[in-house]
């Protein structure tokens, strides 16, 4: 009997960036997207862990490239080497993030920290988009962008102030820079989980377990847990063309969480 089919890769041959992809979310999706055929470029500031990730997918599909996303040089410098490397860049997953590791309710907040997460999380994921889009454009690349945002960035929250504000700007820059690049036919969308253990989670200032028998209280979806591989595969989505007519928007993958009154939360 013949062989069943293999499903196509949905990335075949595609040049990828992936930001924060030493660990967490970025680690999954690098993961997954050199399995469905991309070459991932991971960059990170974890020189050993994102060494050991891009080792351990394969050196024929994956590398490491140091790249703190908060200085603009270090982005240029990526882009452009993965440009010269492999002669142009199809997806840019701006996922690198961190969190506030005190509450920060608005009555405390440390504007100290606050320009720590506004520096990596806002100014650094603009210029991923910024230079990511002109690389595109340069070379007429029908590219895509996916940033990571949160639920966090549409809806108050009782702490974290900090973060909530970071994560809401990246909605601005996603519908912002989709407009405007629709005309080159690049696509810009984010994608929102909701609490996912990772060691970003773990640094926030609620224990990772509190936090997830939270959010398990406040999905739909009951005894399920969100796992970073979930995230992964709403990240493939966006950045495959089996969402080629998806641009400005933001995939929520909360279980339902931000649909629900917030009566409950
Ligand atoms: P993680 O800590 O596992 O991964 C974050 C990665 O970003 C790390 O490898 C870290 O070294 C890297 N990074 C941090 N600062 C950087 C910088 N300046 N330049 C380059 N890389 C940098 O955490 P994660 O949970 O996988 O986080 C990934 C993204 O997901 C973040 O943007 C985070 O805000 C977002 N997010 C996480 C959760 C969650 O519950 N874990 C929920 C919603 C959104």
């Amino acid at each position: 009997m013949a062989e069943p089919s293999k499903p196509p890769l949905k990335l075949d041959g595609k040049i990828t960036i992936i930001t924060g992809g030493a660990s967490g979310i970025g680690e999954a999706t690098a993961r997954l997207f050199a399995n469905h055929g991309a070459y991932v470029i991971i960059a990170d500031i974890q020189d050993e862990n994102g060494q050991q990730v891009a080792n351990s997918i394969g050196t024929n599909r994956c590398t490491y490239i140091h790249c703190d996303i908060s200085d603009e040089q270090q982005v240029i410098s990526i882009v452009n080497l993965t440009v010269k490397t492999h002669g142009r860049l199809d997806i840019m997953f701006s996922n690198a993030g961190i969190i506030s590791t005190s509450k920060q309710t608005v009555l405390d907040l440390n504007l100290t920290e606050l320009d720590a997460l506004l520096n990596v999380n806002v100014r650094g994921t603009a210029a991923c988009v910024k230079h990511a889009a002109r690389a595109m454009v340069e070379q007429r690349v029908r590219g895509c962008i996916v940033c990571t945002a949160s639920v966090a960035a549409s809806k108050g929250g009782s702490i974290r102030t900090d973060y909530v504000m970071t994560k809401h700007a990246l909605l601005g820059l996603v519908r912002s820079a989709s407009k405007q690049l629709g005309v080159y036919g690049i696509r810009v969308n984010c994608v929102s989980p909701s609490a996912v253990v990772t060691p970003l989670a773990k640094r926030s200032p609620e224990s990772a377990e509190k936090t997830m028998r939270l959010y398990e209280k406040l999905s739909s979806l009951k005894g399920v847990e969100l796992s970073v591989e979930d995230v992964a595969e709403a990240v493939l989505f966006l950045a495959s063309d089996g969402s080629k007519f998806v641009t400005g928007h933001d995939l929520v993958v909360d279980g339902g969480l931000t649909k629900l009154p917030d009566a409950d939360d």
